[in-house]
């Protein structure tokens, strides 16, 4: 029998998120506690530790590794090797190895702890309301942080010497801020003051009490967060609620809401134990819950929607706004103007903002990478991610097979990035639409960032189809400079194969990719796919009926003119005064309407089942211009909440293709709108007309793949595309498919909807290389 006490050493190499999440002193403390030897360093890809003792001692280090991990640590795999002995009697922490590429990049921000939130509110500690405390635990990471290694003089604290206590705690491996590269106080930290929209101080002896005095009347005022500036109102003052919107130009977008607390949360919101969850995440993400009638939260803040985007203070600073309890709910929305860029800089701030917020609650903690909230939802019972930014960024998404360097620049709006190396994706944070200048340029800064801090030169390019998105030319262009490959992915190929991979599956699957536009093979716009598909290459099997799209993009805009397109291809005759009747239209845009079908100018053919929400949208909510793209679609949604999933469907008619001719079947909606009208006709509520849209949407669908199955005998189905987003949608989908016998895959970590594309793409380019090689 093997002796227990018998000294051994070991080399334990430990993969994962585990550099800047205080995973060093965690083990220092473990080594200690367990009497054992040897020593810790960050490693490339890790921490490497070497470990002497008692063989006994050494297995329950082992099993407490992975246990009492720290909370933002997340650890992928630990290989134990065994070496010689040596006489080393104590345990160290030694300085980084650089050995090769330097390390593993940076952590994502992190918000406050449980432990500093206690001194941040404590009296008697000497961070008392300091509102930039921070730990090993949580704080700012990725948005302070110039370039790798992740160490102090490479982040945005550099010009802030540490005084002697904070040193202290620093360089003590048993205490919680050793090596917490941003900690501070209030004696050589950064600071907080209050300015007027002009950039002129404003003296008060408590900054942040004086912004609650300014909240509570009504003002409008600029906060400088983590990620970016919030502009912020009192939640609950309707008027202040108008004038954010009227100076922001921002009329029907949702606001995001900030509350103190889950108690404060679950009074606006009723809240699933799921979303409770995801509110309380490190990550900190805003979370689409539904709200309360009684809420008492100002009426303009979602108009016409059931939900709010809600969540918890994250950074110190939010805590303090919401400690003494006077102010209930914030808006907490971006400070930027409609789809620009989020605003970091305080010069850039008072340019941007002056005419915005009429004063500035602004610090000098530098924030070097721009990065928004994200935005998570509960979907079929599990969190799925719509928007990745403050929180998730930069770590890694898991990729089931190797990738060689890659980029791949995502789509045209909500625009994200990608860039692969091994068995991992780094996708940045959502840069919003590349089609102003500012947010070319925040494309290229993040890129710029992202290749130094994960060392990753990409060998090709990737990009969609289309010829004309800025991303393509811009592909286009940055390859070229540097004679790199380029290669085009289908968009909603990228769609499914990022969601299969995801599950680690390799097809063939049935894609369901449903979604608000992406460019065809056959240079038809497309969005209501039935794809089969694997990873490297995919055919369409079946899609929705083309409908005509008048005035192209302007039609996303109008929709009442996608209601025209689709109407038209229903078999309704676009002039006649009752199709008119239905859209709000006149007889004179009826005519022009008519003409671009028939001749086709500027009326594209899609099969977009986003533009058939629009259409349907236009019709049942009488609504003839949006305010923001899909807009129109999630009202629709919005306004069946309260009606059951049992709504028998509006019948869609599967037209059946060839399949040995690789002739796809149609999926056409012509009964759909005539049961649909009837319906309206004969006085049947909005609410049960949606809800019954929904079902027949989600019926025909399940039709095609239906179809599909008998075709090829593939009975596993991915869901993916923006209208994924769709909650109702989701789960009938789910449902029914399930109810059928077919296996169902949806998105978790990765956005079905356009931010989500690019890492899709680089499923598509790695499963292409593997084949290849
Ligand atoms: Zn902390
Ligand atoms: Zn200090």
């Amino acid at each position: 029998m093997k002796d227990k006490t018998q000294r051994t050493r070991c080399a334990v190499e430990v993969r994962g998120v585990v550099q800047g999440v205080g995973f060093r002193p965690f083990v220092y403390r473990l080594a200690l506690e367990e009497g054992l030897a040897g020593q810790i360093g960050n490693d490339t890809d890790g921490v490497r530790i070497e470990i002497e003792g008692p063989e006994e001692r050494l297995q329950s280090f082992l099993q407490r590794l992975r246990l009492e991990a720290p909370p933002l640590a997340r650890i992928d795999s630990v290989a134990v090797r065994h070496l010689a002995t040596t006489s080393d009697a104590a345990f160290r922490i030694v300085s980084s190895e650089v050995r090769g590429r330097v390390s593993t990049g940076i952590p994502a921000d992190a918000a406050t702890c449980p432990d500093c939130l206690r001194e941040l509110l404590d009296p008697k500690d000497r961070r008392y309301r300091y509102p930039f405390l921070n730990c090993t635990n949580c704080g700012p990471r990725f948005t302070i942080t110039r370039q790798i290694p992740y160490d102090r003089p490479q982040t945005s604290m550099a010009k802030f010497p540490m005084c002697p206590a904070c040193q202290r705690e620093y360089d003590d491996p048993l205490n919680r801020r050793f090596h917490a590269q941003p900690n501070a106080c209030a004696d050589c930290g950064p600071k907080v003051w209050l300015e007027d929209a002009e950039g002129a101080t404003i003296s008060a002896d408590d900054a942040v009490a004086a912004t609650i005095d300014r909240l509570l009347a009504g003002q409008i005022m600029a906060i400088k967060g983590i990620g970016g500036f919030h502009l912020s109102v009192d939640a609950n003052n309707e008027t202040a609620v108008m004038r954010l919107r009227e100076r922001k130009h921002r009329y029907g977008k949702p606001l995001a809401v900030m509350v103190r607390d889950l108690e404060a949360a679950r009074a606006v919101c009723a809240l699933s134990a799921e979303e409770e969850a995801l509110l309380t995440t490190p990550a900190r993400p805003i979370v689409l819950a539904r709200l309360r009638a009684a809420s008492g939260l100002a009426e303009n803040i979602a108009p016409g929607i059931p939900w709010l985007g809600l969540f918890l203070p994250y950074a110190p600073l939010q805590h303090l706004l919401f400690a003494d309890q006077r102010v209930r709910a914030l808006v907490m929305t971006s400070a930027n103007l409609s789809e620009e860029p989020i605003a970091i800089d305080n010069q850039e701030a008072r340019t941007r903002l002056g005419a915005i917020a009429d004063a500035f609650l602004i610090h000098d903690r530098e924030i070097l990478q721009r990065c928004d909230d994200s935005v998570e939802a509960v979907v079929d019972g599990a969190p799925q991610l719509v928007r990745r930014a403050r929180g998730f960024v930069p770590l890694g998404v898991p990729l089931p097979l190797d990738a060689p360097p890659l980029l791949a620049v995502g789509g045209h709006l909500k625009n994200v990035f990608a860039l692969a190396r091994g068995r991992f994706v780094y996708q940045s944070q959502h840069l919003g639409d590349l089609e102003s200048l500012a947010g070319l340029e925040f494309f290229n800064e993040s890129l710029d960032h992202f290749m130094r801090t994960f060392e990753i030169e990409p060998q090709t390019v990737v990009h969609d189809l289309h010829p004309g998105y800025l991303s393509t030319s811009w592909a286009k262009e940055w390859a070229g400079e540097r004679g790199l490959e380029l290669i085009a992915v289908q968009h909603h190929h990228a769609h499914i194969a990022g969601c299969m991979a995801e599950h680690g599956l390799v097809g063939p699957v049935i894609g369901l990719a449903l979604d608000g536009t992406g460019y065809g093979t056959d240079g038809r716009i497309w969005g209501g796919e039935v794809l089969l598909s694997n990873l490297q290459s995919f055919e369409r099997f079946a899609h929705l009926e083309y409908a005509s799209m008048p005035g192209g993009e302007k039609a996303i805009r109008e929709p009442w003119r996608m209601a025209l397109g689709a109407l038209q291809a229903a078999g309704f005759d676009p002039t006649s005064p009752e199709t008119l009747s239905l859209v709000g239209a006149t007889e004179q845009e009826g005519r022009v309407i008519a003409r671009m079908i028939e001749r086709g100018i500027n009326a594209p053919l899609t099969s977009s089942l986003g533009r058939l929400f629009d259409a349907v949208a236009a019709v049942v909510l009488e609504r003839r211009v949006v305010d923001y793209e899909a807009q129109s679609a999630i009202e629709l949604e919005g306004i069946a909440v309260d009606e059951t999933d049992d709504e028998p469907g509006y019948p869609m008619e599967l037209l059946p293709g060839d399949w040995n001719r690789r002739e796809p079947a149609r999926l056409s909606a012509a009964r759909l709108w005539r049961a649909l009208i009837g319906d309206s006709r004969a006085g049947v509520s909005k609410s049960r007309i949606a809800a019954r849209f929904h079902s027949g949407i989600a019926e025909g669908f399940v039709a095609a793949a239906t179809l599909a199955r008998c075709a090829t005998g593939i009975a596993r189905v991915v869901l993916s595309g923006g209208c994924m987003h769709n909650r109702r949608l989701a789960r009938q989908l789910r449902a029914k498919l399930e109810a059928d016998g077919f296996e169902v895959f949806q998105h978790r970590s990765v956005s079905p909807g356009d931010g989500g594309l690019s890492y899709g793409q680089i499923v598509v380019v790695a499963a292409k290389s593997r084949n290849r090689t």
